[in-house]
């Protein structure tokens, strides 16, 4: 093939057009290349040459020539895609790119699922329908010239071929180039079937042509005499897809009904019937192999009349006839070809899209200047999927705006939960990161880490949300187990039950009540704050003196104390438990307080500072926190100490000191004796600094000499 061939050739078929890029394409090409043999031997530059013939031949514009003429110089040259740019412009640069990125990507031997993962993220991956033309060109033409390569490459790039890039052109409604790399990519994989499959055609290749001929020949006739208008053609199934049939079917070539078959396109449905019946009445049909897709159309809208007949000599034969507007939809619905041939059903959204692509190969061929239209045409196939790959080059399907978190769970359930971090294409990425078409990504895991609840609002896959959702629920549940099972403890021991002693059977009785199926369930529940541990006490110990209607001792105690229902004391997560201040340290409020479970009597509210509550005599296990709450107007009484001098008018003072603070004397006595006087004052405070302010004013009185808080009165 030589360059000025081509040239005739786009002249042809684009007269006028100026090819000026083009063959600076060539030259640089040349030049590039220059030392580069092929495994044949031959000059490298017959590669690319090829590859725009079979583009020329596809009738493509010239950028798309000019990019098929450098589509190797990125990947088997010193030239960079800046280089390709600079000389020719961003178009060609974006068609090299995207051909030299699906190069480099190593689709390994895939099962059929990943396959078609894998055809979606090539399709997914370009922004413009040419870098596929051309791949595929590429494709086609390194398919030819297989046989230079080791039997393990020929292995490798034929299953390649066969699993992707012939679906791909079949896809693209390109038959020819699909059929061409189907046949090829079998005589590779499958050499004894190949030789097998065209040693019988062979031997009836010219039996079967004039056979062929014959039977058009005749058919036209018939059509004629029936005033039928008609365009008949004949055809030969391919190699491969005899093959196919032949496996499938367990049969031998001599059954396969549609090995020849002829196609009849006609004006009108009542003439499709009409050529039927003169096909029947010329020839016997198969019993069985009638087929009305018009009357019942398939799913995806095609229509046609299928038969298969015994022609001349005994030789069977299918025939398809259709008017020519079914003929149309057939051709353009391809994807429906391709679902019914494949036996796998295609979601509707991408038989639109596959028709749309056949529309738009078409129009390329059709139209005067499609190069101008394509240009400024992005394909965005699938804009709500991205295709990523793990580092052995498994195919990842993830919506798009998925994180390598989405990755990690897709992956593994438990890669997600111990995903630390992830590398794209070799480089740390945060776990926020998009990912992107032919993203290669890998997961960093660490065994103690575990997932976050941030992750949520990360994740684009319900999976990985899913799993997320479900670890927290787990981790929670635990959680609120322990709680609720301490809470339990707790308040037995308060009214010395031994829980131990409380037999399986009741505890199963008791966690029924409460709706729930397993004991842990009830005390989850417990921790959760649904049930007070209380009341599932009581339940559990009905001889325990808290039955409804008795007056509990919590308000027996509040009475005996004085306290009003605003209760100033909280025990956290409890409401309604028995507290009360303990008479040791006597708190206030703003005081560091620290619970203790005493036995049956509630819990005592100490000071921090309490003596008491340092003590090893108390149980660190019977520790409860609390806190202040309630209305800040609660008053306690707080017994003070004064040692004063013993001077005249100093009572009045002290008694003048507290009322100025805005506090009431309950109780006031003083000893006196030797010029020193002890003063014992009881007064109404609200909290800690409502006391320190009597304190200080108490110091600043002339003849105090020190001021105490009595702990214990
Ligand atoms: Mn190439």
């Amino acid at each position: 093939m030589q360059f000025e061939d081509i040239i005739g050739k786009v002249e042809e078929y684009r007269p006028g057009e100026d090819l000026a890029l083009l063959r600076r394409a060539y030259q640089f090409s040349v030049s590039q290349h220059a030392e580069q043999k092929r495994l044949s031997g031959e000059p490298y530059i017959i590669h690319p040459l090829e590859v725009v013939h079979i583009l020329a031949e596809m009738k493509l514009d010239p950028v798309c020539l000019a990019a098929g003429m450098l589509h190797d110089v990125v990947e088997d040259t010193r030239t960079n895609i800046e280089g390709v740019r600079r000389e020719f412009g961003p178009e060609v640069a974006r068609i090299v790119e995207g051909v030299t990125k699906i190069g480099r990507m190593k689709f390994t031997s895939p099962e059929e699922q990943q396959a078609e993962n894998v055809r979606k993220m090539v399709l997914a991956m370009v922004d413009d329908i040419r870098v596929v033309l051309v791949k595929l060109a590429d494709r086609l033409h390194n398919m030819r010239t297989l046989e230079y390569l080791t039997p393990e490459k020929q292995q490798r790039i034929a299953r390649e071929t066969l699993d992707i890039y012939a679906p791909i052109a079949h896809r693209l409604g390109m038959g020819k180039v699909r059929g061409e790399l189907e046949d090829l990519s079998f005589r590779y994989l499958d050499p004894e079937g190949f030789t097998e499959v065209k040693k019988a055609l062979e031997s009836r290749r010219k039996v079967n042509e004039e056979f062929l001929q014959d039977v058009r020949g005749q058919v036209e006739a018939k059509m004629r005499e029936m005033s039928i208008p008609a365009r008949v053609e004949g055809r030969i199934k391919r190699l491969y897809s005899i093959r196919q049939k032949l496996l499938r079917q367990h049969i031998g070539i001599e059954q396969v009904y549609d090995l020849l078959a002829i196609r009849i396109v006609t004006d009108s449905v009542k003439n499709c019937y009409a050529a039927l019946g003169v096909i029947h009445n010329t020839w016997r049909p198969v019993p069985g192999r009638i087929k009305d897709f018009i009357a019942i159309p398939r799913p995806n809208l095609y229509q046609s009349l299928h038969t298969s007949v015994i022609g001349p000599h005994g030789q069977p034969f299918e025939v398809q006839i259709r008017t020519e507007e079914m003929h149309r939809i057939a051709e353009e619905g391809i994807a429906a070809h391709w679902k019914y041939k494949d036996g796998r059903s295609l979601e509707e959204q991408d038989e639109e899209r596959f028709a749309w692509l056949r529309h738009l190969v078409e129009w390329q061929q059709e139209m005067r200047d499609p190069g101008e239209f394509l240009s400024t045409l992005k394909i965005d196939l699938y804009p709500e999927e991205v295709y990523t790959f793990t580092p052995k080059g498994k195919v990842i399907v993830l919506p798009r705006d998925a994180t390598p978190i989405d990755f990690a769970y897709a992956i593994h359930t438990e890669v997600g939960h111990h995903c630390v971090g992830a590398k794209v294409n070799g480089r740390i990425v945060p776990l926020k990161y998009r990912l992107r078409n032919g993203d290669i990504i890998e997961i960093a895991t660490k065994t103690d880490h575990s997932p976050s609840r941030d992750w949520l609002a990360m994740v684009k896959t319900s999976r990985a949300r899913n799993k997320i959702k479900h670890w927290i629920n787990v981790q929670q549940r635990t959680q609120a187990l322990e709680i609720g099972k301490r809470l339990l403890e707790k308040e037995a021991r308060k009214y010395d039950i031994v829980l131990k002693k409380i037999s399986p059977e009741d505890f199963q009785r008791v966690s029924r009540d409460y709706g729930c199926t397993l004991v842990d369930d009830l005390y989850a529940g417990l921790g959760y704050g649904k049930f007070a541990a209380r009341q599932v006490l009581g339940k559990l110990s009905p001889s325990m003196p808290l039955e409804p209607g008795q007056p509990s001792r919590l308000t027996t105690v509040k009475r005996a104390l004085g306290l009003s229902r605003d209760i100033a004391i909280q025990v956290h997560g409890h409401d309604d438990l028995m507290v009360y201040r303990a008479k040791c340290c006597n708190p206030i409020r703003g005081e560091e307080i620290t619970g203790y479970i005493t036995r049956g009597k509630g819990i005592a509210v100490h000071s921090r500072r309490c003596p008491n509550v340092q003590n090893l005599l108390y149980d660190a296990d019977r520790r409860i926190d609390v806190e202040w709450v309630g209305p800040k107007y609660s008053v306690y009484a707080v017994k003070l100490i004064l040692y004063t001098q013993d001077r005249q008018g100093l009572l009045a003072d002290v008694t003048s000191a507290i009322s100025s603070v805005h506090s009431n004397i309950q109780n006031i006595e003083a000893r006196t004796g030797d010029n020193e006087a002890n003063i014992d004052v009881t007064v109404d405070i609200v909290d800690l600094d409502h006391l320190e302010k009597i304190v200080s004013s108490l110091r600043r009185i002339d003849g105090v000499l020190q001021v105490e808080r009595v702990m214990h009165p």
